[in-house]
């Protein structure tokens, strides 16, 4: 759900990423994918983002828009918005109100339709905030610090590691259990904290049994590896919420303008497509065809010799013409706050009574019904 750098290992066996662990992931999220569009009524999808800022055209090619079209294939979504995620690696919960709202309404311009999509935030689920203490029972401090999250936390930040930054593999596996989730859209970096779900699920099983002796408490989500572009911000590197390169779904014609001209490009005038050595320009390359839906090799020998500047100016063209209708309806949900707040609460009932639910069955489970 949230991304991370690091490589994929099991939390079994605590190995890095293999090419062999990724073609089978691969050939797994392939029949997955086959039977989400023959059987959707089989499926249960989660997924979900951080409020730790505004959405970008990074999250719209690289996840929202394929949330989009899972949700119109008739696979009912859960789409959490993790608002205690924030606290894991931070000081305090920054524009957290400010941020929330910003999400649900690029939610709904972009096209989830709460009808269909329940929209939360995690914060306001008792009972999927419970799952956390059976769920910590299941697992060990080893496994906790061998995830690549938490590792990553562990070798780059210079403070000192708090218990929820260590324990929240197992608060994500709380997040897509509550609903029974079992598809999880991820890219290949995230493998490993869909398996730890699957291990708690398995164990939970193992351990404190069964209501209904036909069927495990929770099922194991099966990942759904997206082929994303892995969109890069202004400066070159991954567009990202936290490192100011971004290029916001909601910002104006005019401020998507002056950003694309300061994006990084390189001295090569002859604009080609090629990611591997000339990111940069690759990426203002993509980031046009995804907008005009053109194969970025056409696009780069289209603009050719024109240079830099011709390539911006028609990225900036596209985008806006691409963005314009979403934030044209953005525009008008921003400013109606109670419906977006209405929205949320809606969301949050429906997904509080589901955890509701899951916890009971819990508790049954583990004989704790007084
Ligand atoms: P932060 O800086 O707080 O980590 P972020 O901008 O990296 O924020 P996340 O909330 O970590 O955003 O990402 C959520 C999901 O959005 C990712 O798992 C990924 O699927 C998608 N995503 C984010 N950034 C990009 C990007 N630059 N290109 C493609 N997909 C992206
Ligand atoms: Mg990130």
């Amino acid at each position: 759900m949230t991304e991370n750098s690091a490589g994929p290992a099991s939390p079994e066996s605590g190995e890095g990423s293999n090419e062999a662990t990724l073609v089978r992931s691969q050939e797994r999220s392939d029949k997955v994918e086959a039977d989400l569009e023959k059987h959707p009524g089989n499926w249960r999808l989660l997924t979900g983002d951080r409020p730790t800022g505004k959405l970008h055209i990074g999250h719209y090619f690289g996840s929202l828009a394929n949330r989009v079209r899972l949700q119109e294939m008739g696979i009912e979504s859960f789409l959490l918005i993790a608002d205690y995620q924030v606290i894991y690696d931070r000081d305090g919960v920054g524009d957290i109100q400010d941020n929330v709202m910003s999400a649900v309404a690029d939610y709904l311009a972009i096209g989830i339709d709460p009808a269909r999509t329940t929209i939360f935030t995690h914060s306001a689920l008792p009972g999927l905030n419970q799952l956390l203490l059976p769920f910590l029972s299941l697992v060990t401090d080893a496994e906790l610090r061998r995830n690549p999250t938490v590792k990553d936390e562990l070798a780059s930040s210079d403070r000192p590691m708090s218990g929820l930054m260590l324990t929240f593999p197992v608060h994500q596996a709380a997040d897509i259990l509550f609903c029974k989730a079992n598809v999880v859209p991820v890219g290949q970096d995230q493998l490993p904290h869909i398996e730890q779900a699957r291990v708690i699920a398995r164990r939970f099983d193992e351990r404190y049994g069964r209501v209904d002796p036909e069927h495990p408490v929770f099922p194991e989500p099966e990942a759904l590896l997206s082929a994303t572009p892995h969109v890069l911000g202004l400066d070159g590197t991954k567009m990202s919420k936290s490192r100011g390169n971004t290029i916001e779904i909601g910002m104006s014609a005019d401020q998507t303008a002056k950003l694309i001209k300061k994006a990084k490009t390189d001295a090569d005038r002859h604009i080609s497509y090629d990611p591997a050595n000339r990111p940069e320009v690759s990426n203002l390359v993509l980031l046009t065809a995804l907008c005009e839906g053109a194969d970025p090799y056409q696009v780069a020998s289209e603009i050719g010799d024109g240079g830099s500047g011709t390539l911006k100016k028609r990225l900036t063209a596209s985008m806006n013409d691409f963005f314009e209708p979403i934030r044209a309806r953005r525009q008008e949900l921003i400013a109606d706050q109670g419906h977006l707040r209405e929205v949320l609460r809606a969301g949050n009932r429906r997904a509080g009574e589901i955890a509701d639910q899951t916890l009971d069955e819990v508790r049954h489970a583990m004989r704790m019904v007084y």
